[in-house]
């Protein structure tokens, strides 16, 4: 009999077809030629691996993962690398779509791809996870290199795991080839600035968004869905900004305080366990915080503030929930937190969707900051990094925002005639060389 085809259910097909429905009104909007459309409603390539892992106990468990190429007209595949039990090639696929939409928003010399595998990490111990993670790499290791496919962290790998499968990669191809992933740690050619990027990035779309709309972070009030890598680094430097964080969650609950917590102090109580164990992953939740009040996560989506942050995961307000949404702004910091029925109704209640392909493209963007350093071998300081990052995405954003404005139409849209248009031109730029 065949093994059934791993997770890849009826929600997770839902997903993509979701996804891709954004384009049509972008097609008709920008009138872009049948040959464009066709080469964008589907993935370029995906590959399908199985990874077996030696456990601890003398036991071999297989894991299935993925590496979706979802387009390459830009530039090599970018996009990173998710631990995680729900990942199916469905969800992957529609990962890649995004970093497709979103490293042509922000104009980087990329393509957009994903990886993955259907894992729950948490339940490894740190050598187990090591040896995934090179059998991942070992894997896909065909598909990857600096000038094919660059991968990266995301939700549930970090540094540590780049550094694994950066030194995997090298041995497979016997040279030092550190820009065929990034994200890794600094002393192998990481670059500075990377951990807080995707958080950092998205605090200065919302600082854009204010500023336009005329209201100071002083005032303002933010609840943060998802406190990872992301979620931590956005709360930490809005609460610097001026910003009142007052409730932020993870996937065990939600945490609140009128008076504004200190993302710090949350981080440190989440993390404590894991530093004094050495894993990889926090084994504590915000939820150890003292002197907070308790909420269900759904009622964080339902706080009256004026920031909803949303950096947890795809799919979270839906038709269903969205109009619980009391917030002026909805900050997208993870990938596809809102469906498209979801923005549907948020718009139709008056709330700004800052979308995911803007808001978290500071993460990919030192990326291609990394990836620049490692091939030129001129390595820079935070400061430069920062400064870069600022001026990328600030250029970006400014041209988003004034396109929406100019057309009338919400910020997602704007992102993606911006992204779109780019892709376009240069799809039809390349001429018709499979025909000939
Ligand atoms: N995983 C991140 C994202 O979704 C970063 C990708 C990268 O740096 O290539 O944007």
């Amino acid at each position: 009999m065949n093994a059934p085809e791993p997770g890849n259910d009826a929600a997770a097909t839902d997903l993509f077809d979701d996804a891709r429905s954004r384009l049509e009104d972008i097609f008709r909007r920008l009138d872009v030629e049948e040959d464009v459309r066709e080469r964008l409603l589907r993935p370029a390539t995906a590959l399908q691996v199985s990874v077996p892992v030696r456990m601890d106990d003398g036991r071999l468990r297989v894991f299935d993962g993925w590496r979706v190429h979802y387009n390459t007209i830009l530039g090599p595949a970018k996009g990173g690398i998710r631990f995680h039990p729900q990942v199916n090639r469905t969800e992957v696929t529609t990962l890649a779509f995004w970093m497709t939409v979103k490293c042509a928003v922000v104009g980087l010399p990329f393509g957009g791809g994903k990886g993955g595998v259907q894992v729950d990490p948490k339940t490894l111990s740190p050598l187990e996870l090591e040896r995934l993670s090179r059998g991942y790499m070992r894997a896909i290791a065909d598909v990857v290199g600096p000038d094919r496919d660059i991968p990266a962290p995301d939700v549930n790998t970090n540094e540590t795991v780049m550094g694994w499968m950066a030194d995997e990669y090298d041995a497979i191809v016997r040279a030092q080839v550190p820009a065929a992933i990034t994200g890794k740690p600094v002393e192998l050619g990481g670059s500075r600035g990377r951990v807080a990027a995707t958080g950092r990035g998205a605090l200065q779309v919302l600082d854009l968004w204010a500023e336009r709309e005329g209201r100071e972070p002083a005032e303002l009030t933010v609840a943060v869905q998802g406190f990872g890598n992301a979620g931590y680094h956005f709360a930490r430097l809005a609460r610097e900004r001026g910003y009142r964080i007052v409730a932020v969650s993870d996937s065990q609950g939600a945490i609140y305080n009128a008076d504004g917590l200190e993302p710090g102090a949350v981080w440190e109580h989440k993390t404590r366990e894991r530093e004094l164990r050495g894993m990889v992953y926090c084994e504590e939740s915000v939820l150890c915080e003292e002197d907070v009040e308790q909420l269900s996560p759904e009622t964080l989506l339902a706080l009256d503030v004026d920031v909803l942050a949303l950096a947890a995961l795809e799919d979270q307000v839906h038709a269903d929930n969205a109009g619980d949404v009391r917030a002026d702004v909805v900050l997208e910091i993870a990938n596809g937190p809102v469906t498209s029925e979801g923005d549907r109704v948020l718009d139709g209640r008056g709330i700004t969707v800052l979308p995911d392909v803007l808001v978290n493209a500071g993460g990919v963007i030192v990326s291609w900051l990394e990836w620049i350093q490692n091939r030129t071998g001129d390595y820079w300081d935070e400061e430069t990094v920062n400064a870069r990052l600022a001026e990328r995405l600030g250029r970006e954003a400014e041209a988003v925002l004034d396109l929406a404005a100019r057309e009338g139409v919400s910020a997602r849209t704007g992102a993606y005639l911006h992204g779109i248009g780019r892709l376009a031109a240069a799809i039809t730029r390349r001429g018709n060389r499979q025909e000939a």
